[in-house]
């Protein structure tokens, strides 16, 4: 069979070249795709006369040498120019034959390289799009958050009876409209947060926090939504408090919006419960509820942005997304089971998070029965207690870190105290601990000075409770 039999049966256009690339015969295809009146228009070119981008003409011929040198083939997708000027796409492959010489083939590829071309532009302007929905959503939300904190913070005022005691229907009007803006302001917050998580610019704060008072506080925060369904929500804890190195707001959030769909997507009467379990160097939060639950199918995108299953109650579809987004930031897993594992509805959301050391509190006495009652009031913290006596500040100072919290006794001095003051806010990783002062006598102008110091004074009759929420916030 000749040769030139052979290159006719490629479906390509097909050339013998000589070792420099000079074309030493060609098929028929080869003619009609170069637009040439017949081979012998092309017989004596180099190839090199082709490709008109991507590879320069000159250097055409020693690029393939060398490439060929290492592999059977070389392709190449070029824009090449016709004798009539026309420009096609090609994607030319060069193969080293035997006896020096080779066989180049090239095939029409234009339609392909501009749909390619056509998606990636349209991929551009989706992305374009995107970016300036995400841009403009996120100066809304900016415009928003401001009013919407004065509006809640007037109506806690309100609720909490600034205003004198209101009469019974305002005050149900009231603990309604603090559920919607409450609401409206986490929506505002997610979008930010989305928009800072998208653009890898969401920083956190973290610290080691007590994970059973910020469950329990996002629990109270959607205490009246579910008391409106009359739903049961309970939160139970263990009896050691377990700590986490965590952005406070940030795992706040996470919780805020669990409960949130919960309380959501349970109907009246419902049950929504949490616990949390310590596991070695992990903490495990599962918050179950006994409502709709989660279809099957559903499950492996709920918390995909913008996911939501039906068409049920309104929504925006971001709250999973960032309570998955927010714990993997933090190292954690989330995981979501419908129906609630032993049950045959409702779902479960499980939160597992690193653990950390529990945080030092620091007692400023020289009274031992007075750093035992706080060691009893504050056992539920689980801190570190350090009895820790005025002189001693100087040589204990390297244990103080940025989560140290400090108690001082009012029975000693008020210079003492104050000079003990001075010296833990100056040191740089205590300049923000929490301190409280228990005393039942202090000067009103002594008091105005320790809160310049940020140090809070309470009678030594302080209830637990506001203590652990005063070392804890
Ligand atoms: P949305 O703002 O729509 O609630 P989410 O991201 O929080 O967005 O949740 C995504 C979807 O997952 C919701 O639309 C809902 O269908 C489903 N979902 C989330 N939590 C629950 C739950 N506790 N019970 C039933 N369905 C839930």
């Amino acid at each position: 069979m000749s040769l030139s039999v052979t290159l006719d049966a490629l479906y390509e256009a097909a050339f013998l070249t000589d070792e420099q690339f000079r074309i030493l015969d060609c098929n028929d295809r080869a003619v009609e795709l170069l637009r040439v009146a017949n081979k012998q228009a092309l017989i004596g070119r180099s190839i090199a006369d082709f490709p008109s981008e991507n590879v320069l003409a000159d250097e055409f011929p020693t690029y393939l040498k060398e490439r060929l040198t290492a592999v059977p083939f070389v392709v190449i997708e070029c824009r090449m120019p016709r004798d009539d000027g026309s420009l096609f796409w090609a994607e030319t492959v060069t193969h080293r034959l035997s006896d020096a010489t080779h066989l180049v083939t090239f095939r029409d590829v234009s339609a392909r390289v501009d749909s390619l071309h056509r998606a990636e532009e349209a991929n551009e302007r989706l992305r374009a799009a995107i970016r300036d929905r995400m841009e403009f959503v996120s100066n809304v939300s900016h415009e928003l958050r401001t009013p919407l904190t004065s509006m809640s913070y007037a109506l806690t005022n309100m609720l909490r009876g600034i205003c004198g005691t209101l009469p019974e229907k305002a005050v149900g009007y009231l603990e309604r409209l603090h559920v919607d803006v409450k609401r409206l302001m986490t929506t505002v917050n997610d979008l930010l947060d989305l928009r800072q998580m998208e653009n890898g610019t969401l920083t956190l704060h973290r610290s080691n926090i007590p994970l059973s008072f910020l469950l329990k506080d996002a629990a109270n925060a959607l205490m009246i939504q579910a008391e409106m369904k009359h739903q049961t929500l309970t939160v139970e804890v263990p009896t050691e408090e377990c700590y986490v190195y965590a952005d406070r707001h940030k795992i706040e959030r996470v919780f805020f919006n669990i409960f949130s769909n919960a309380v959501k997507y349970t109907p009246e009467n419902g049950t929504i419960s949490a616990r949390i379990e310590a596991q070695d160097d992990r903490v495990v939060i599962k918050i179950d509820d006994n409502g709709i639950g989660i279809p099957p199918e559903a499950l492996p995108r709920v918390s995909q942005r913008y996911f939501r299953v039906g068409e049920q109650v309104a929504g925006t579809g971001l709250g999973l997304s960032i309570v998955r987004e927010i714990t993997e930031l933090h190292d954690g897993t989330f995981a979501v089971m419908s129906p609630v594992p032993g049950t045959t509805q409702g779902t479960r959301i499980t939160i597992t998070l690193p653990r950390c050391q529990a945080p030092d509190l620091f007692i400023v006495t020289a009274d031992a029965a007075f750093a035992e009652r706080l060691r009893v009031a504050l056992a539920p913290l689980g801190l570190t207690h350090r009895p820790l006596s005025e002189k001693d500040i100087d040589a204990q100072q390297r244990a103080f870190c940025s989560t140290s919290k400090f108690i001082f006794d009012g029975a000693l001095t008020d210079t003492a105290v104050s000079a003990a003051v001075c010296k833990i806010r100056r040191h740089p990783d205590s300049a923000q601990s929490p301190m409280v002062i228990l005393t039942n006598a202090m000067e009103p102008l002594m008091k105005r000075e320790f809160a310049r110091w940020r140090v809070l004074v309470r009678p030594t009759t302080v209830s637990p409770e506001e203590l652990r929420h005063l070392l804890c916030n």
